[in-house]
């Protein structure tokens, strides 16, 4: 570790805007642009570099052959990036929007793969674009059947904020009826392809309360006149989405909401500036700003704002709050509970059923469709029925084998060769994606010695899956096999992965919403309890997991709350 960074403080009227953004991400890109479309002069601040879309996308175009390694990366790295080299779809053509491992420290008291994209963007670059709805039994069913706190808010109050960031975003999908996913604002889905269609049809016939459909994706399939005026274009199936997309097929904060933010002419970003912490001010009872350290220059710099949005990214939110210390909060901004930092949960990511199917040698099909489909969560919806708490989404494909059906004789020479150029069978995936419980012993908080390099104490994570989850994957694991096998697949083969917390990418929690400050930190419009004009709209706000992809829950409440802080700064109460 390098010394803490020098000391020449900077406090001016120039460094004063009307709202500070922290993070450039999925969320914050989100809050950026619904403040400066509502007229507030915004300063989002970005630990990392710039990236601008296409220009900034240096593998986006390119061809197999032209990779050094052909995708890989070198023995080197990986032995010196053990952890971020797991991260799913991390390669060669993907690693300049992953950090490395020693750049960033952190502290492992129990295993947990802290996956993280340091750029302006962060991993709305590299995120899998799934966009389901939580249903309503997704915000009531923890405190229902025992395993949570009440939510402050329900469906309904999410519901147009859903909308509002679908229509802006371009979701496809398939409007199911499907009461634990709810329909949104959908651009056409990609079509199943045969294979799928037998599963979810033969699935339907045998379990009439199952329905394996198209997911929800952030990707453009028919842009709509919206779309367009984002300078983005149609999903080419490519399938090369984690490189950045020339097209902006899929959505992500660099081709779509800063843009639209900068041509406000309200927005300012400033890279290279890692947030340290909160300033607070007694007297005013608020807070006031943030500090700032440049990672260039290692000054340290005080800007200024009525009202201030966390959107850091889950992990990253909680470690500056924590952070932030003060006379009236010595154990973090709005801490009075001691909470701050608990009942961090993740998904349950830990298990997958493959088999192949028979058949279908006549059929393809077009381009690389970058989706799956998905069968909605069809446990403990209505009620508690079975040894473990809470739902899970399984999520499915089917393609053919790059490899021939009828393996030639060794894997070498002409016959070999020959055979490639002919697709192999069918094979088919589920995976599971669940809830875990959220708990108080599942925690992060801060090194009280440790520090990075600017100063800035190293985050300790202590957070596990528990029995409960076991439970879950082994329901998953039977049920999933069983559906498969029903549906007339071959070579059925259950797989666990027993990989630790962190590598679903959806870690969550720590400064969770609730209706009581007694047992949360946030209220029902993301705002501290106790520090008003704070709020907190990544995903360490959440109160419970839920079992679908949480990112576009994350955009509705940012957008949600920016309109609801403008509000209030237009009534004089910020
Ligand atoms: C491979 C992969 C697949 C995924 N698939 C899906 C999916 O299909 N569906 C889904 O819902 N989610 C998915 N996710 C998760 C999704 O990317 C995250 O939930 C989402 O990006 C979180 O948004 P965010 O704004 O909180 O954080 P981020 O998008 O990570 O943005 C946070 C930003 O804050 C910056 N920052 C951090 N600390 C500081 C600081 N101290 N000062 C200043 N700036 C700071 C970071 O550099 C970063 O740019 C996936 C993620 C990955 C990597």
């Amino acid at each position: 570790m390098s010394k803490p960074p020098e000391k020449s403080q900077q406090t001016a009227d120039h460094l004063a805007y009307d709202a500070i953004v922290i993070g450039s991400g999925i969320s914050g890109g989100w809050a950026a642009k619904e403040l400066c479309e509502q007229g507030l002069k915004t300063l989002v601040l970005e630990r990392g570099r710039n990236v601008e879309h296409n220009k900034d996308y240096p593998t986006a175009t390119m061809d197999p052959w032209q990779f050094k390694h052909r995708g890989q990366m070198a023995r080197e790295f990986l032995e010196e990036n053990p952890l971020i080299s797991k991260a799913a779809g991390f390669g060669e053509d993907t690693a300049h929007f992953f950090v490395k491992d020693k750049d960033h420290p952190y502290i492992q008291e129990k295993p947990f793969d802290w996956i993280r994209g340091y750029q302006v963007g962060g991993k709305s670059l590299t995120w899998g674009r799934a966009c389901q709805r939580w249903s309503k039994y997704e915000f009531t069913n923890p405190e229902r059947f025992g395993y949570g706190i009440a939510w402050p808010i329900g469906y309904d109050d999410v519901a147009p904020w859903y909308s509002h960031v679908e229509k802006f975003i371009g979701v496809c999908g398939n409007k199911d009826g499907i009461e634990a996913m709810p329909d949104g604002e959908f651009l056409p889905p990609f079509d199943m392809n045969c294979v799928q269609e037998v599963i979810s049809k033969k699935i339907s016939e045998n379990y009439p309360d199952r329905h394996l459909v198209h997911a929800r994706w952030a990707h453009l399939t028919k842009p709509d006149q919206l779309h367009l005026d984002q300078g983005r274009g149609k999903c080419q199936a490519r399938n090369l989405c984690m490189r950045g997309c020339p097209f902006g097929g899929y959505f992500s904060s660099v081709s779509s909401t800063l843009p639209w933010a900068k041509r406000t002419g309200n927005l300012t970003i400033r890279p290279f500036s890692v947030v340290h912490s909160v300033i607070y001010d007694e007297k005013l009872g608020k807070a006031t700003g943030v500090k700032v350290i440049d990672t260039n220059t290692k000054e340290v710099i005080e800007y200024k704002a009525k009202i201030i949005f966390m959107n850091a990214s889950a992990l990253n939110t909680n470690l500056i709050l924590l952070n932030s210390t003060s006379a009236r909060f010595p154990n973090g901004l709005g801490n009075d509970n001691g909470l701050l930092g608990k009942y961090v949960a993740f998904q349950n990511y830990r298990a997958s059923v493959t088999a192949s199917m028979d058949g279908f040698l006549d059929r393809y099909y077009f381009g690389r469709n970058p989706t799956e489909l998905i069968l909605a969560n069809y446990r403990n919806l209505h009620r508690q029925e079975t040894d473990y708490k809470g739902g899970f989404t399984t999520f499915m494909g089917a393609y053919r084998n790059q490899h021939p059906t009828e393996k030639p004789a060794g894997e070498i020479g002409g016959d070999y060769k020959d055979s490639l150029t002919e697709p192999g069978g069918w094979q088919v995936y589920m995976y599971l994606q669940g809830e875990t419980i959220p708990k108080e012993n599942n925690h992060v908080r801060l090194s009280k010695d440790q520090k990075d390099q600017w100063g800035i104490p190293l985050l300790i994570t202590s957070v596990e899956y528990d029995d409960n989850d076991e439970r879950m994957i082994q329901d998953f694991l039977t049920q999933s096999a069983e559906m498969l096998e029903k549906s007339g697949c071959k070579n059925i083969e259950k797989h666990e992965n027993k990989q630790a917390p962190g590598l679903d990418i959806h870690e969550m929690g720590g400064v969770r919403m609730g209706k009581d400050p007694k047992t949360s930190l946030l209220n029902q419009w993301n705002q501290l309890h106790q520090c008003k004009n704070v709020f907190v709209t990544d995903g360490a706000c959440m109160t419970s997991t839920g079992n679908q992809s949480p990112s576009i829950l994350y955009m509705a409440l940012t957008a949600r709350a920016a309109n609801y802080a403008v509000e209030e700064i237009r009534k004089g109460n910020l």
